[in-house]
């Protein structure tokens, strides 16, 4: 009876550290502009906590470092500088310089970090933007051609005046992946990063994959797709997520590099792939090049899937996506391989 009374203390006390595992999450709204969510599943409480805090640092430090609104971050100093002299860089940088090229080498230039030489005269929240002669004027600087990067020396230099870089593009999707890293870092091995329309996981949620909702252009609350995911990366881009009005056209924050206007050809581009910075530099470019360019390029890209809304609400797949068996109402659905 002594045995078995020690026998059941010890296993209580097993329970009760056992216990302390647990599902945390957490939102912050405001780093780089945007909704931060970290979702964990974490052994100890305490050490799950200190890794959403270390990953809500690391991204309050990206957007120190990247942001063209803080005149003191690496990006504004480079924008200050480098049309006059080659500017030595951080490793971080330039490797995330180095990967925007290659997106926009992907892209047939329609991912171009250069987009901002216009895109500084927009604010889509004070309902700004530039007339076709300020366009005309500043439009021959916007070309990802004209950012020089040296590795040896690990500087970038612009190659004319009015050249600007923004990373708008990448910069969340970046963000997310140092989050992601953090973590795995610390041992954690079921967890969600999301930065506004850019996010990772890592494992599955409860022996189930995750479940990431696609949502309907115009109807916030309606989801047009629901894709079951495990460590991988998803970006959402959208015309609907910093715009304004005027004579009823959608004045919105994805820039066609070739006219330095709003980019129209399509409502909603979600792609899936191996990093958050990839699938986020990638998501931009339906809405330059067209849901069929864009999508025969997102085929030939080795671990990228996508899903992209035309203005008419049809929806297109790349050839590793099934189509889902619910749609939204009136719209047709583009099977892969048809
Ligand atoms: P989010 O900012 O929520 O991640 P997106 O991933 O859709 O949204 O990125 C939009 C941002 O990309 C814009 O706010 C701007 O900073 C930047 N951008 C706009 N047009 C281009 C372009 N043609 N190429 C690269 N970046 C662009
Ligand atoms: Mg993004």
């Amino acid at each position: 009876m002594k045995i078995l009374i020690a026998w059941l203390s010890l296993s209580l006390l097993c329970l009760s550290t056992t216990a302390r595992a647990e599902w945390l999450s957490r939102v912050e709204d405001g780093i780089m502009g945007t909704r931060i969510v970290v979702e964990l599943w974490a052994d100890d409480r305490d050490q799950g906590n200190a890794a959403i805090e270390a990953v809500l640092e690391e991204m309050r430090r990206v957007d120190r470092d990247m942001s063209t609104y803080k005149p003191t971050s690496e990006v504004s100093i480079v924008n200050a500088k480098a049309a006059t002299m080659p500017v030595r860089i951080s490793e971080e940088l330039f490797d995330l310089l180095t990967q925007a090229a290659e997106y926009s080498r992907l892209t047939d230039g329609a991912f171009d970090i250069t987009y901002a030489s216009v895109g500084y005269m927009y604010d889509f929240r004070q309902h700004v933007r530039p007339d076709q002669s300020q366009i005309d004027k500043a439009l021959p600087a916007v070309n990802y051609r004209h950012v020089l990067l040296d590795a040896k020396a690990r500087t970038v230099k612009f190659s004319q005046p009015g050249v600007r870089i923004d990373l708008g593009g990448i910069g969340k999707g970046h963000a997310v992946d140092r989050g992601i890293a953090l973590l795995q870092q610390r041992g954690i091995a079921h967890a969600l990063v999301t930065a506004g329309g850019d996010s990772r996981i890592i494992g599955d949620r409860f022996g189930k994959p995750w479940i990431i909702g696609i949502r309907h252009p115009d109807r916030k609350d309606e989801v047009i797709a629901r894709i079951p995911l495990e460590d991988t990366a998803i970006s959402t881009s959208g015309d609907y997520e910093r715009y304004f009005e005027e004579n009823g056209v959608r004045y919105h924050h994805i820039i066609d590099p070739h006219t330095g206007q709003s980019a129209r050809k399509v409502r909603s581009a979600t792609i899936i792939g191996p990093t958050a910075t990839r699938t986020d530099g990638l998501s931009k470019t339906a809405f330059v090049l067209g849901a069929e360019r864009a999508i025969e390029i997102y085929n030939r890209i080795e671990g990228i899937d996508a899903i992209v809304v035309k203005p008419d609400g049809k929806v297109l797949y790349t050839k590793g996506l099934e189509a889902p068996s619910e749609q939204p109402a009136g719209t047709e659905t583009k099977k892969p391989g048809n």
